[in-house]
């Protein structure tokens, strides 16, 4: 068993200021696998304090050394990725092969990426020929609290904290109660980078403790937050009374759309999306909009895809999926399978209770519902498991309809060969983000959502800048341009 109760303030690890044991379990065997500390008032205050005194320091060093500190970073990451991989794997449940490829991957990504950006990069740039003498300042916001869930934690984090630092902010990390093991990895990899003291601190504890006084902090300048909907409305209103500048990236409901003219591998591609991480992805394709005429066929293909979806023990090496993170999770799962069943949708695979030979732990049958209409619970809220809804649509405008009517908006799909209607439809979806064909999202492209599934950017570019203040000066002095 892993005992882990300290905290990484102004560069050490320190004790909790008032003990507060919490077993981290792991969701695989349902046994706890690790001791942290949950965090209280005190210790926000005093690694706000560490990331506010070295706050000045860190927005005045050069890019070039930001930049280099996180080259650094990326060669311990990569170095070390096979421990952060176990770390995932064994507290949220993610296959060790997929943790070690996937989750770890993710990071990765995402660290290159900010470094190609932060390289491009200007600080300093002018209004415009017609006003020579402006220039336009990104300056760091200030103190940034970050905030993360369990589901991809490497992801979530490196795409807070790197940007974060690329942009000069100094910053205090609570990941999730779930997951505080690959976020005290990730603090050794930060430390061991040489970041300078105070400028990433880590505090780990629960959404009402630690998280209520990181986002109501006077000292903290913005709240940079990945959770669900519900969090994420109550940080914003605790934030308020202070004019934080408050990111969201939260829940979603994506529509994927597969008209008739698709090509053969689409309803399997989209089966299989669904289900990787155990359907624990903000951006999973939860809702598959069939176009009538090919429904038939895609809910029978749907069916047997599924049912090939093998669930396993995390720990073990292979393909399958793994647990989902606990126990409420699981609750919360069945609940809606029901109500799936109760509200008169068609159960073609899967359905309530674990799979056959896994008695223990926490899995899900790998689920789907057909003959689903956009009314239903199991198509409106974020079921977070592995369970697709498939509903037919007639035709574009029906299915873009159907699409856009949800309180979310992170990512939609489009599946069909024709060209020139995918980009229409493309135009019309109401989110963040629209992949076609199976086509993943390009290197640096922002990750984010409208509606209720907020309104942060992040990665590449627009996750730098929305660590960053527009500063507007005029009366500038051209021969003596200061160094970024
Ligand atoms: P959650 O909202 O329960 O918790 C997320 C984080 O917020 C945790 O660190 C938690 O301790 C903290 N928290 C909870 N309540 C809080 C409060 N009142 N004040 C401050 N902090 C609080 O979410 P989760 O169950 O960990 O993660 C799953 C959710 O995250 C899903 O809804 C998923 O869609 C969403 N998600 C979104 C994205 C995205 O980029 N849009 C990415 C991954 C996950």
């Amino acid at each position: 068993m892993i005992e882990q109760r300290q905290f990484y303030i102004n560069g050490e690890w320190v004790n909790p200021v008032e003990a507060k044991d919490h077993q981290v379990i792991d969701p695989s065997t349902e046994e706890p696998c690790a001791v942290i500390s949950l965090g209280g008032q005190a210790d926000v205050d005093k690694a706000v304090a560490a990331a506010k005194a070295a706050f000045p320091g860190w927005m005045n060093t050069p890019k070039d050394q930001r930049i280099a500190l996180v080259e650094k970073l990326l060669e311990v990451y990569k170095r070390r990725g096979a421990e952060m991989g176990e770390a995932i794997s064994v507290e949220m449940g993610a296959p060790i092969d997929m943790a070690s490829t996937q989750q770890v991957g993710a990071g990765t990504w995402h660290i290159s990426n900010f470094l190609k950006a932060a390289k491009e990069f200007d600080f300093v740039r002018p209004l415009g020929d017609h006003a020579p003498n402006d220039r336009i300042i990104y300056e760091p916001v200030g103190v940034a609290a970050l905030i993360t869930p369990w589901n991809w934690p490497m992801n979530q984090v490196t795409l807070k904290v790197v940007a974060a630092a690329i942009a000069g902010c100094t910053m205090v990390l609570k990941p999730s109660e779930e997951s505080p093991l690959d976020s005290m990895l990730f603090a050794e990899f930060m430390d061991e980078a040489g970041f300078p003291k105070g400028v990433f601190n880590l505090v780990n504890g629960d959404g009402v403790g630690v998280g209520t006084a990181l986002t109501g902090h006077k000292d903290v300048d913005m709240v940079s937050f990945t959770g669900s909907t519900r969090a994420g409305i109550a940080i914003s209103k605790n934030a308020a009374d202070t004019v934080k500048r408050v990111h969201l990236e939260l829940g979603g409901k994506g529509a994927n759309i597969v008209f008739a003219d698709a090509d053969d591998k689409a309803v399997k591609r989209g089966v299989l999306h669904m289900m990787n991480n155990t359907g624990q992805s903000c951006n999973a394709p939860s809702r598959m909009l069939v176009q009538k005429g090919a429904y038939d066929q895609a809910v029978e293909t749907a069916a047997e895809v599924a049912s090939k979806v093998t669930v396993g023990n995390a720990h073990e090496s292979g393909r399958h999926i793994g647990p989902v993170v606990n126990e409420a999770q699981w609750n919360k799962i069945q609940g809606l399978i029901q109500k799936g069943i109760d509200e008169g949708a068609r159960l073609v695979a899967g359905g309530l209770g674990r799979p056959d030979g896994l008695n223990k732990g926490f899995y899900v049958r790998p689920t789907v519902f057909a003959d689903v209409s956009n009314d239903m619970t199991i198509a409106r809220e974020e079921i977070f498991g592995p369970v697709l809804t498939m509903i037919p649509f007639d035709d574009e405008e029906d299915a873009i309809a159907i699409a856009n009517d949800t309180d979310y908006g992170l990512t939609n799909y489009i599946q069909t060969q024709d060209g020139s209607k995918a980009n229409r439809v493309a135009r019309q979806l109401r989110s963040g983000m629209v992949e076609i064909n199976g086509q993943s999202r390009g290197a640096g492209a922002p990750f984010g959502g409208m509606k209720q599934s907020g309104n942060g950017r992040e990665g590449g570019v627009w996750g730098i800048e929305d660590f960053l203040e527009v500063k507007s000066v005029a009366g500038w002095t051209n021969d003596a341009e200061p160094a970024e």
